[in-house]
């Protein structure tokens, strides 16, 4: 009865997971959920009223297919100023989330024979997406750090590649592309004639260094880049479904058309609340990094305690990538095992690597009190 392409189909194993953890939370279990994808802070105020303004003003219409133009007009004004890359209006589009400018970035670009360059461990909504597409993922296998270099794409292009995907800070691993990398990896796509999709939705979230936008590196690569970013992350937005999409007005023009036979807008009132994100104080979005540097610093140093997991200090991103090669053995043999039953006896829930086709670790978010993840790194470390 059902489609071929939608059986193919995989769901999100985080949201699955997240399910079960709120069914085992409902049954009484006491859990501690270290899965999820969000922060854990309320979205600023100054933002959610915004957004009740605009109801009270009566602003609950349809807007324009590619987002309200002062919004458009404020996201080109931040890709200026902090990502040192112009762009107008016109080449901007704001979506549900940047999930589903991802999807329609991938619909434009990529058909049947095409491959998009893809390193592991990875989101992978990316795969499925690229599944949709007709396209094919060709999978670059990174190692700890997971820091990846223009070198280690060399190997996976071919005359049918048509994309990379670039995600730096990364999710799962909070890995970053160092920038030299990243003109590497422009001078490449420039010379073997490859787009690059690069989601930078974790930039705001980084320790160390500072981010650089791969389309900031020139016209050449500018117009073979497209920028995929959201207020999810940064904002504590994940609800309000706010995300864009930066490139040639091509290309914005074809995603525009195909987001006016999908969804159209995203929602008015989002996007009012997602201008006062980006024109408002910045200083909510200090608060949060500095209490993600907190936990992170906290948590690194608990886990590196025990014994047998192999740990990468993240850079970016709220997430630890965690090796338990050294922990799987024939009662425990894979991290999927090992992750459920962690959850079944000690009620702590973390991704395991599968999800991110990298088996043999697992993902563990901070976005929890310090409290929650003290007890939760207390319970891994008395089931390993
Ligand atoms: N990109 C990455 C790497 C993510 O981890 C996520 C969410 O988990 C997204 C994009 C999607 O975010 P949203 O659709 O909320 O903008």
């Amino acid at each position: 009865m059902l489609a071929q392409r939608i059986k193919n189909l995989k769901s999100s194993a985080t949201l699955e997971l997240a399910a079960k953890v709120r069914e085992l939370e409902k049954a009484g279990v006491s859990v501690i959920d270290l899965t999820l994808g969000e922060p854990d802070f309320c979205t600023p105020g100054n933002i959610r009223k915004a957004a009740i303004r605009s109801i009270k003003d009566g602003f609950t219409h349809y807007t324009l297919v590619a987002g309200i133009s002062e919004l458009r007009e404020a996201i080109a004004k931040k890709l200026l100023i902090e990502n040192k890359v112009s762009f107008t209006p016109q080449e901007i589009v704001v979506g549900v989330g940047s999930k589903q400018l991802l999807y329609h970035a991938f619909q434009v670009l990529c058909a049947p024979g095409d491959e998009v360059l893809i390193p592991i461990p990875t989101w992978s909504t990316y795969l499925e997406q690229i599944k949709l597409s007709g396209a094919t993922s060709v999978l670059v296998r990174l190692k700890p750090p997971f820091k990846l270099k223009a070198s280690d794409l060399l190997k996976g292009i071919s005359s049918k590649t048509k994309a990379i995907l670039l995600n730096s800070p990364s999710n799962p691993t909070g890995a970053v592309i160092e920038k030299e990398e990243l003109e590497k990896i422009a001078d490449l796509a420039i010379k073997k004639d490859i787009f690059v999709i690069s989601d930078e939705i974790y930039e705001k979230i980084l320790y160390t260094g500072k981010h650089y936008s791969i389309a900031s590196f020139g016209h050449d690569i500018k117009q073979r880049t497209i920028t995929i970013n959201g207020l999810s992350k940064a904002y504590a937005m994940t609800g309000w479904r706010v995300g864009y999409a930066a490139g040639q007005e091509e290309i914005i023009e074809s995603m525009v058309a195909l987001q006016s036979q999908t969804t159209s807008n995203t929602s008015s009132v989002s996007q009012m609340a997602a201008l006062a994100a980006i024109k408002g104080s910045q200083r909510p979005v200090l608060l949060m990094l500095k209490e993600f540097r907190k936990r992170r610093d906290f948590i690194f140093k608990i886990l590196s305690e025990i014994n047998g997991l192999s740990i990468s200090l993240p850079e970016g991103a709220f997430y630890l990538f965690v090796g338990i090669e050294k922990l799987l053995n024939k009662k425990y043999p894979t991290s999927a095992i090992w992750c459920t039953q962690l959850l079944k006896e000690k009620g702590v829930a973390l991704v395991p690597g599968e999800a991110f086709l990298y088996p043999g670790y697992f993902r563990l978010s901070f976005t929890n009190s310090i409290a929650n993840i003290s007890e939760a790194v207390n319970r891994i470390k008395s089931f390993v």
